[in-house]
């Protein structure tokens, strides 16, 4: 089972993102929209992606709100 955790890997990308208003709730950071790509490989062969958009704090990455 050990193995099977080093195989398999997931990778969050930020692809794009703009300011909006609002402020983190964790560090008072500046939020913006980003346009986030989720990839799951194993062993380093992408099989499973998807595309979501969500609000993120510029600051400190956390995750304020996400539209799936
Ligand atoms: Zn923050």
């Amino acid at each position: 089972m050990a193995c099977f955790c080093f195989l398999v890997d997931q990778t969050r990308k930020v692809r794009s993102f703009k300011p909006v208003a609002g402020s983190c709730s964790r560090c008072g950071g500046g939020a913006s929209v980003a346009d986030m790509r989720t990839s799951t490989r194993f062993c380093y062969v992408p099989f499973y992606w998807k595309s979501w958009r969500a609000i993120i704090c510029t600051f400190c990455g956390a995750i304020l709100k996400s539209y799936r």
